[in-house]
């Protein structure tokens, strides 16, 4: 049996999914809420690491701060990527100055940084204002 594990964008329970059972819709265990959420998620230092290190799909995360001018301006292009995305790139963001931790964790030292994740690992990381496009590209080379 094929199975992976991702975790629900409202609860952060990691849910187990098995591929031979999947019938085109999938709900948290916990809260019920469908895992196939097509917006960033917005997480907090605790969510965070849970979606980068339980999450089977590939992550992105976007380190933001509401005082940053290129991270707002990058606000609905990061959104519209993630449209095209569905649950097979998963979308973070993380204010930065509100929560501190991960940002330390992985060195974030400028805004916006956009780092992605495969299986917990870093794979790559872009320290500036991204386009649709460019988000769009990126993303489908980490499927
Ligand atoms: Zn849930």
């Amino acid at each position: 049996m094929k199975t992976f594990k991702i975790v629900c964008p409202e609860c952060s329970t990691v849910n187990t999914i098995t591929l031979e059972a999947y019938d085109g819709t999938m709900n948290c265990s916990q809260c019920q809420v469908d895992l196939d959420n097509p917006f960033p998620i917005e997480v907090n230092d605790e969510s965070c690491t849970t979606h980068i290190t339980e999450n089977e799909i590939p992550v992105l995360v976007d380190f933001y701060s509401t005082s940053c001018g290129p991270c707002m301006a990058m606000y609905e292009d990061y959104e519209d990527a993630a449209l095209g995305f569905g649950l097979q790139v998963i979308f973070l963001k993380i204010n930065a100055d509100k929560y501190q931790q991960v940002a330390r964790r992985y060195g974030v030292s400028s805004l916006p940084t956009i780092i992605a994740f495969k299986k917990g690992e870093e794979v790559n990381r872009i320290s500036r204002q991204l386009s649709q496009v460019e988000l769009d590209i990126w993303a489908k080379s980490l499927i």
